[in-house]
């Protein structure tokens, strides 16, 4: 890590990991570096986080670089995406226009759907792990692939992750479910709530109430405010709601629905994406599969610090 140095303490605290701003001492590159503790933590789990990240490169996924070691962290370093959470921007606009909201929502499905193709589900999308790189264009950027499974590498999907608000109904079931379109339905949730400006499933009266979440989805409740939402984002919101995985719209329809495909930029178009299912696409990485895997296992055997040791 001595390669870098440190701009900002703290650029975002996750459930597990804290996030830095630091520059590369030479290119003076700026880079997200996240840190987490070498100890337990240190699982199958992030291994797993590090080795799918590593696989995806698209405009619209936070690029990973590389995996460092210090004495008391794992550093994953990362592209460093300057304009904060999409989370920030609901929050301080309360609701977007439809043209605002279509903007990002192509991105993200744009960044999504290319993860899928990578055979790699991202299990946590939600307003907190989409961020905005900060430039004029206003550029979406996928994060945290903490819960992510590749459907090439990993086991079957039947664990129950994700966060609430944002979580499917067959996943609460219990049972084994398709990622992808568990993936489909957070971005639902995205999208409704960066049109409405709160939550589908939260209930307004007690926003904290878990359980209340979690009966909402499985029912399905939600509404539309009066005259707020267009005819063709009302249906596409609907069509992403339902309960049953294998009625629910794909991704590829979302793609050619009428709402999605309005003002669509030249550079989210099909036809400009073929360059990133490339094989030389993620050929650009700076370590192997073996190197990685050798840095997370040693970050296993180290005894355990309490704060990043630069
Ligand atoms: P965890 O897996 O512990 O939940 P995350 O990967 O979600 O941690 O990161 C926590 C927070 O740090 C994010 O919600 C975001 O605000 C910030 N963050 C993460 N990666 C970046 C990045 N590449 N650029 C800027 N901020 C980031």
């Amino acid at each position: 890590m001595e390669k870098y140095e440190v701009v900002e303490e703290n650029v975002g605290y996750g459930r597990f990991a804290m996030v830095k701003l630091m520059r590369h001492r030479e290119t003076k590159h700026l880079v997200a570096v996240k840190f987490i503790p070498r100890d337990h933590m240190i699982n199958e789990k992030v291994a797993r986080e590090i080795i799918n990240h590593r696989s995806l490169r698209h405009p619209n996924i936070v690029q990973f670089i590389e995996v460092a070691l210090t004495p008391t962290h794992l550093a994953i370093v990362m592209e460093y995406a300057a304009g904060g959470e999409l989370f920030y921007e609901v929050l301080n606009v309360g609701t977007m226009t439809e043209d605002r909201a279509r903007y990002f929502f192509q991105q993200l499905i744009a960044g999504v759907s290319y993860c899928h193709d990578m055979e790699i589900c991202h299990r946590d999308l939600k307003l907190e792990n989409t961020l905005l790189d900060g430039s004029p264009a206003n550029r979406l950027k996928i994060c945290d692939f903490g819960y992510s499974k590749s459907y090439l590498l990993h086991s079957r999907t039947h664990s129950m992750v994700g966060t609430p608000a944002y979580i499917a109904p067959e996943i609460l079931s219990g049972k084994e479910y398709d990622g992808k379109l568990a993936d489909v339905w957070s971005c639902g949730v995205i999208l409704y709530t960066m049109l409405v400006g709160t939550l589908p499933f939260e209930d307004k009266a007690d926003r904290q109430n878990l359980r209340k979440i979690v009966q909402r989805v499985s029912v399905v409740q939600y509404e539309f405010p009066d005259n707020v939402l267009c005819e063709d984002s009302k249906n596409l919101i609907s069509r992403i709601f339902v309960a049953n995985p294998a009625k629910r719209i794909t991704m590829k329809e979302i793609k050619s629905h009428p709402w999605f495909l309005k003002k669509l930029p030249e550079e989210l178009r099909e036809e400009a994406h073929y360059i990133y299912y490339n094989e030389e696409n993620t050929k650009h990485c700076l370590q192997s599969i073996e190197e990685i895997m050798n840095i997370v296992n040693e970050a296993k055997t180290t005894p355990v610090a309490s704060s990043p040791n630069l």
